[in-house]
């Protein structure tokens, strides 16, 4: 009786590990966590210096002959930008909306696919914010809505808050419009920047109808891997290019920027990752 006693309580134990460890294995933050961990496996070895060899330039020198955008800066509570922060904003269609300079042919590419698959007029409920702005949002809605200033995306000109007539915030993923946007949008550049679960690590909720240009093939990449931003530029050497759909990717210094030679330079995106490094993206197919 004593034995069997014994074996149901082990058997009760081993159930009771087991359930707690399954709790941890899918809680949200470590699934993050597991696919930032297996992300890098996706990126495959970039240039064949053998065929041809670098350029070098200083962030000043290639800023004259390159694109040059803000595409990838990093913003968060950790990361955060000043009060002075030269954000690239223009005005979009004559809307009164401002917006990054580098994400205004992507956005009106993504609205007019939310029109043709569903047939709603995608809107813009917040576009970039100054520090100001932000202060004033910090102080309406208080600190567990608003983002304090600094550490705001909106002050980029690179996020937007979309949404359509009658679903807005939290209510766009209920509608069509909004499923397609969630779904698709890595495919016009964008991703949804604070996912489900991520909280502890973005400093965010889900925020469904907040959409952060980053840039082909980055978006698709980070869709693919379901890795965070927080955790994306961590996955480059420094120095090296890695290769993705079509794109060379290198994170560099910006005293040394190394391009590739045969590179034309209107295939060539230089963007500051707001860690002291510039992200080089180098389109190599013809999409
Ligand atoms: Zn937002």
């Amino acid at each position: 009786m004593k034995k069997l006693l014994a074996q149901a309580l082990t058997g009760l134990l081993i159930i009771g590990v087991i359930l707690v460890g399954l709790f941890f294995w899918l809680s949200p933050k470590n699934v993050y966590k597991r696919n930032a961990g297996s992300a890098s496996g996706k990126l495959e070895s970039g240039y064949d210096q053998s065929v041809s060899g670098y350029d070098t330039y200083t962030f000043e020198e290639a800023s004259e002959i390159f694109t040059v955008d803000q595409s990838l800066l990093l913003v968060n509570t950790e990361y955060q930008i000043g009060a002075d922060y030269p954000a690239d904003i223009v005005e979009y269609k004559d809307t009164g909306v401002l917006m990054n300079r580098c994400i205004t042919d992507s956005y009106a590419a993504l609205s007019s696919a939310v029109m043709e698959e569903t047939g709603d007029k995608l809107l813009v409920m917040s576009s970039y914010r100054t520090y100001e702005d932000q202060a004033r949002v910090l102080e309406e809605e208080g600190p567990d809505v608003a983002a304090i200033p600094g550490t705001s995306e909106h002050q980029t000109g690179l996020a937007l808050d979309v949404y359509i007539s009658g679903f807005a915030g939290a209510g766009f993923i209920r509608c069509d419009a909004g499923q397609f946007v969630n779904d698709n949008c890595y495919d016009y550049g964008f991703i949804i920047r604070y996912p489900y679960g991520a909280e502890d690590i973005t400093g965010f909720e889900y925020e469904p109808w907040h959409i952060r240009y980053v840039g082909l093939p980055h978006s698709k990449f980070i869709q693919e891997t379901g890795c965070l931003f927080e955790d994306y530029a961590g996955l480059f050497e420094i120095g090296e290019y890695k290769s993705y759909d079509g794109y060379l990717i290198g994170r560099m210094p910006k005293d040394n920027i190394l391009i590739p030679e045969d590179a034309d330079a209107s295939d060539v995106v230089i963007s500051e990752d707001g860690l002291g490094y510039v992200f080089v993206t180098v389109k190599t197919a013809e999409k």
